[in-house]
């Protein structure tokens, strides 16, 4: 049996804490791979080899730094057939789907060759006599990014291309559900041009994620997944003196407006529900019509379209959607679904029992839809993370805009509508992170940042753009006076600008 083991030190290692995980082909649900579990002991090796390697790296001058980064998208789109089909023969999802993900992460290592611009200081010459004030960005030291196993090229790419752009050397643990693809990330960083022990990868668990939350040498923690895991990770790492920035799960509503195009929402409404067999963090998960004669426009629409999807392995180029990661990725959702049929929902379309004949023991849940649901049902209140779309009738725009105001929730949230005025008001009065407008997944690009509001993000810097600079970076501020501007004496009092 394959196993997967560690990036330390610029170099593949084997595991040797005798812990592994299963890592499954979840269309065929057979044990491909067996993926070590660091010990505290590994972790460490990791933090050594990145403590060593930091300083020479942070005195290199940004512009080299950049030029790795220059190599690495080159490389990365080479490589792009290969890469996607890795992280698909693990995930689960389309090779196509995989590609968006990798493509998501290189966008950020684009961003991130320029910072020579991205992470210059500022100067301010006389600010009092003789006397120039200047703040640089000084790197934290030791970054650590813990991973989700939804998108593992996009994510990790997300916080290593920052953090070692700006000069800090990275631990990344990444989901042990598939972990192949990131250690393929490290391997090209090296070649093209990375240092050794500047990009570390560390496969593991709990017993990995606490190494990193106690280790006295990490400054700064990252960390992209359930909020359950955000808030402990958030609440530790600070404990530990740490700077850390947590995102969680989600609920992301879609509202749909009377005068909306009924079948620009209705494609919308599909890509970001069933697309990835909607494990994304910004995936729609509740339709929200407003009005009767919408929601009823908008169901029957949705219906034909959602009983055609084509559900298929990851090497069916032709699938809108593969099938969910694990078996208890699988028996959650197939239960949530359950769930709903007890509380009252209106089940419209089925997913539970799909086979795809030559797959039968795969994770593939089909296209299900619920009308009828109401805000006090444990599917409208839980982040399904499956391909399970809710539709909650509004009577009018306050109702529904009441709907994600009120949800624990607040990463994504679209509108679809035609009136201006109405958009603008939802875009201002929303208490959620990221909006879209007849935008169904409002993922921002690389040069802004990425977070979401409420339980769904632990922290106040969030991914990508310019914050994730400030996030990978201490900032120092310089006051030097010059001697001509030193008057003779000491001074007591509070010096001022009087
Ligand atoms: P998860 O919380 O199970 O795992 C995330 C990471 O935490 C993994 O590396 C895992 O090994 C580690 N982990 C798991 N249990 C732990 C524990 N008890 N102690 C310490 N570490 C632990 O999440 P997942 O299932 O891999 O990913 C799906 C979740 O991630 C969903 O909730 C989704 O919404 C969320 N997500 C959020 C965003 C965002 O930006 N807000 C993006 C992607 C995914």
């Amino acid at each position: 049996m394959r196993e997967i083991g560690h990036f330390i030190g610029g170099k593949y290692v084997a595991g040797t804490s005798g812990r592994t995980s299963d890592v499954f082909n979840p269309a065929t649900g057979e044990v491909q791979a067996k993926v070590a579990l660091a010990s505290v002991e590994e972790l460490r090796a990791a933090v050594e080899n990145a403590k060593a390697a930091q300083p020479k790296w942070a005195a290199t001058n940004p512009q080299r730094r950049a030029r790795v980064f220059f190599k690495f998208v080159e490389l990365l789109n080479q490589h792009m057939d290969e890469l996607a089909t890795l992280l698909s023969s693990e995930h689960g999802k389309t090779v196509e789907d995989s590609k968006g993900d990798i493509i998501r992460g290189l966008e950020v290592c684009e961003f991130v060759c320029g910072i020579p611009h991205l992470a210059k200081g500022e100067f301010t010459e006389g600010a009092g006599p003789a006397i120039d004030m200047y703040s640089i960005r000084q790197p934290v030291g030791i970054g650590a990014g813990i991973t989700p196993f939804n998108f593992p090229g996009m994510i990790p790419m997300w916080m290593f291309a920052p953090a070692i752009a700006c000069g800090n050397a990275f631990i990344l643990k990444p989901s042990e559900r598939d972990p192949s693809l990131p250690i393929r990330l490290a391997e090209l960083m090296i070649e093209a041009g990375l240092p050794a022990g500047i990009l570390n990868v560390v496969n593991g668990d709990k017993t990995a994620v606490d190494a990193i939350l106690t280790d006295p040498d990490i400054g700064a923690v990252s960390f992209v997944g359930s909020t359950p895991i955000a808030r402990y990770v958030y609440g530790t790492a600070a404990m530990n003196g740490k700077r850390a920035q947590c995102f969680g799960g989600a609920k992301n509503h879609m509202i749909i407006m009377p005068d909306a195009d009924m079948d620009q929402a209705v494609n919308a409404l599909m890509g970001a529900g069933y697309g990835s067999a909607g494990e994304r963090c910004m995936a729609i998960s509740v339709a929200v019509p407003v009005g009767e004669e919408t929601a009823n426009r908008l169901v029957e629409k949705l219906t034909p379209k959602i009983e055609s999807l084509r559900i298929g392995p990851y090497t069916d180029e032709k699938a809108d959607m593969g099938p969910l990661v694990t078996k208890d990725a699988y028996n959650r959702v197939n239960g949530l679904i359950d769930r709903g049929v007890e509380e009252g929902a209106k089940l419209l379309v089925d997913g539970r029992g799909f086979k795809l004949q030559g797959y039968e023991n795969g994770y593939f849940v089909g296209g299900t839809l619920f009308d009828n649901v109401t805000p006090d049902m444990d599917i409208y209140k839980t982040e399904i993370f499956g391909p399970v779309l809710s539709v909650v009738r509004a009577k009018n725009y306050e109702e529904a805009l009441d709907l994600p105001m009120k949800h624990e929730y607040g990463n994504g949230v679209a509108i679809y509508t035609r009136d201006g005025d109405a958009a603008r008001d939802f875009a201002s009065r929303i208490n959620i992170g990221m909006i879209g407008i007849n935008v169904p997944i409002p993922v921002p690009l690389a040069y802004h940042s990425f977070g979401g509001w409420k339980a769904s993000s632990f922290g106040d810097l969030n991914q990508h753009g310019t914050d994730s600079i400030k996030f990978w970076t201490r900032t120092k501020t310089v006051t030097a006076r010059w001697p001509s501007g030193i008057k003779s004496g000491a001074e007591f009092v509070m010096p001022t600008m009087k």
